[in-house]
């Protein structure tokens, strides 16, 4: 098999990747470990920065978007007995939405689709080869036959657990591991809010999302290692209850039937170079971000938008020029959604010691009370343009 781009993963990256190259007459060839089912339904990320939804919308993808997402102008930041709104719009003059990572995929699958995108799913023994000469990726297809692919590039979009960025020789690794998870309820109940609900509370962090007009998405800091199973549905909404300050200046809280349940270590991740040869990454594939700053999917976005562009620019104009700048154009809004999220994170999840607890309270003051924090955090968490 032969083809221009090797695109190894179909999450939002791999698949936003093959719908914009495909835009700028670049052909790919999409390898997927998983089921198309699984990966439409995979339960992750529900916020798109301004500029995510303006990329989305100039590519074709935004029609659902606009009609079942939910815009909203800011957040909420909260600890006991204050709540106060954030308005990203008046701050910030942009805004963001509410519009589940499993719709994005959705949207991304069904216009690859119309596109005739080849994409295998269900492959295995995915490996790079030669990624500085000749690239090749050899598989074993969902029947069984071992498969060779070359390509001109190789584009590694295969998240955090992929082969690709082990492909890159002596990269340069920064990691940082909290001492807290979160755990993520999604319940059939409508919101008991109208924007997100960013929760400072001794006990721990909470958080309420949601994911439509019935949906809510709830999350608790917990320690890690903790057994989702071992938290009755009962304890989950007394918890939630107590952080999110039920009964606070009359704010109900209401609960419903829990449809799932999950625990998510967080973790800060950022690999460098993100190009080898004629290897690319993007997304998780080259940087984790714990998700209190809402940033994953809109980097892997951002990402993807930098990297169409070269692709295009040296595929169809032999102009290197893009590509060349690729990593370190990328890496720079990387380190700032970097920031962004350790910032959000250490700010809101609790530690015990009550020495932090006073910086944080007093962090959290001048944010909600000051213009100029709260513009900083507005900007950040709306999102910077694409190629900041
Ligand atoms: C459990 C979880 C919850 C999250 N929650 C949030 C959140 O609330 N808010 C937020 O902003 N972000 C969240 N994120 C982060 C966000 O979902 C990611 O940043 C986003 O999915 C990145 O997209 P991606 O395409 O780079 O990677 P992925 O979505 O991980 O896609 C990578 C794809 O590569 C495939 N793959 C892996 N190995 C191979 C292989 N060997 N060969 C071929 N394909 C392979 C995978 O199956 C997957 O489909 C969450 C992430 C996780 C894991």
């Amino acid at each position: 098999m032969r083809t221009q781009v090797a695109i190894i993963g179909a999450g939002p990256a791999g698949l936003l990747l093959s719908h914009l190259l495909a835009q700028g007459g670049v052909e790919s060839v999409v390898l997927e470990t998983r089921s198309e089912e699984y990966v439409a339904a995979r339960i992750r990320a529900g916020i798109l920065e301004h500029s995510s939804v303006e990329l989305l919308e100039a590519a074709g993808l935004g029609a659902r978007i606009r009609a079942e997402g939910d815009e909203h102008r800011g957040i909420y930041l909260q600890w006991p007995g204050e709540r106060h709104h954030l308005d990203f719009v008046d701050l910030t003059g942009r805004s963001v939405w509410v519009y589940g990572q499993t719709e994005v995929q959705k949207d991304l699958i069904a216009a690859r689709r119309a596109g005739g995108q080849e994409i295998h799913y269900e492959v295995s023994d995915v490996a790079l080869h030669d990624v500085e000469l000749s690239p090749h990726v050899t598989f074993t297809g969902k029947d069984g036959a071992t498969r060779r692919l070359d390509a001109m590039v190789i584009a590694g979009c295969d998240g955090s657990f992929g082969p690709s960025r082990s492909a890159v020789p002596s990269p340069t690794v920064h990691e940082k591991v909290y001492p807290y998870s979160w755990f993520g309820i999604l319940a059939d109940v409508a919101p008991s809010t109208d924007e997100l609900i960013y929760a400072w509370h001794p006990d721990g962090f909470a958080l309420h999302s949601m994911r439509s007009a019935s949906v809510s998405r709830l999350y608790l800091q917990v320690p890690n290692g903790t057994d989702p199973r071992s938290w009755s549905d009962d304890r989950i909404w007394d918890e939630l209850s107590k952080r999110l300050g039920h009964g606070q200046n009359g704010w109900k809280l209401t609960p419903g039937p829990i449809t799932d349940k999950s625990v998510l270590p967080m973790r800060s991740y950022v690999q460098t170079p993100m190009r080898h040869g004629n290897l690319y990454l993007a997304g998780d594939a080259a940087h984790i971000v714990p998700p209190t700053g809402a940033k994953g999917l809109n980097l892997a976005i951002a990402d993807v938008a930098l990297l169409s562009r070269a692709l295009i620019a040296t595929i169809k104009d032999n102009d290197p020029r893009y590509a060349d700048a690729y990593s370190g154009d990328a890496q720079r809004r990387v380190w700032r959604c970097t920031h962004f999220s350790w910032w959000m994170t250490t700010m809101l999840h609790t530690s015990g010691d009550p020495f932090d607890a006073e910086l944080q309270l007093s962090q959290l003051r001048w944010v909600a009370g000051s213009r100029a924090g709260a513009t900083g955090l507005a900007e950040n968490y709306a999102g910077l343009p694409i190629g900041y």
